[in-house]
């Protein structure tokens, strides 16, 4: 009876151990799965936050367009106030804008090097030319591109009705945003307001050109190179010197195809930063607008 009990006894023992390694091997596996599942858990996570962010990312570039034109505006919303406070006499600040006239040629890729070089901003104002790397150039490089009519051609009909005016700008403003994508809202008259005074178009081209949300700028001193004949009376310094002379928001004017502008231009920009003048591309925020 002993012996069969303990026979017995063993075949428990035999049989409580076999169970009991099934159920270590059971949790172990338990253990083991529950930690693959963790981890691969951890990995969705960290791929959904990786994804998360991607997205962010992604987001930003696609509304890079806007954030960029929001900077510019609060750019140049910052420079209306200085210029406001200059005029009413709270700031010393003197500026200067530099705008060339009539391009792109080829001498303008000179001009945008020594703009790169000195660090400054200018405008330009530019007809319809085959000149797309120059278009691009002046926008990439964050100078104001502008709006001068598409033939500038003064004498045959640009100035015969606010109409052959306002075609010229529209034909040019397409031109330009197929180019570069940007569209400007600023012009200046080929021969300056008054020249379109004389053909008595000036004021209703005006009101056509707020309606359409611009504004145009002439001028307040010249480096003299739009005429040859000027140029016979004193040099492209001393037009500069004698025009330009003490004033506190001056607007340059000056013709990107002229070798004599060119020329001088990194005096220019020497002789107006010693004088303690900001150099800044043109919006149609500025005061000097209208
Ligand atoms: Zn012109």
């Amino acid at each position: 009876m002993v012996e069969g009990n303990s026979r017995e006894y063993g075949l428990v023992l035999v049989i409580l151990s076999i169970l009991a390694s099934l159920i270590i091997c059971l949790d172990l596996k338990t253990i083991y799965e529950n930690r693959r599942l963790k981890e691969e858990l951890n990995d969705n996570l960290l791929f959904e936050r990786n994804i998360d962010t991607l997205n962010e990312k992604i987001n930003e570039y696609i509304n890079i367009d806007e954030t960029i034109e929001n900077k510019k505006e609060e750019y140049f919303n910052s420079i209306r106030k200085l210029e406001d406070q200059i005029l009413e006499g709270k700031s010393d600040a003197k500026i200067a804008y530099l705008t060339f006239d009539d391009g792109p040629y080829q001498l303008t890729n000179q001009v945008l090097d020594i703009l790169k070089e000195n660090d400054v901003k200018a405008t330009f104002f530019v007809l319809g030319k085959d000149a797309e790397d120059r278009y691009k150039r002046i926008v990439n490089e964050g100078h104001t591109l502008a709006n001068h009519t598409y033939y500038h051609n003064i004498g045959k009909g640009l100035y015969r009705s606010p109409e052959s005016f306002m075609s010229q700008v529209n034909q040019l403003e397409d031109y330009l945003y197929n180019i570069t994508g940007y569209k400007t809202n600023l012009v200046r008259f080929p021969g300056g307001s008054e020249t379109a005074n004389t053909f008595h178009v000036r004021d209703s081209i005006i009101e056509q050109l707020h309606n359409k949300g611009y504004k145009y700028v002439d001028w307040t001193c010249e480096t003299g190179d739009g005429s040859s004949k000027r140029l016979q009376q004193k040099s492209e310094w001393e037009w500069y010197k004698d025009t330009c002379n003490g004033q506190k928001i001056m607007v340059l004017l000056m013709h990107d195809y002229h070798e004599g502008t060119v020329k001088i231009l990194p005096e220019i920009i020497n002789d107006l930063k010693s004088q303690g003048y900001l150099i800044l591309p043109l919006s149609n925020k500025s005061v000097m607008v209208k």
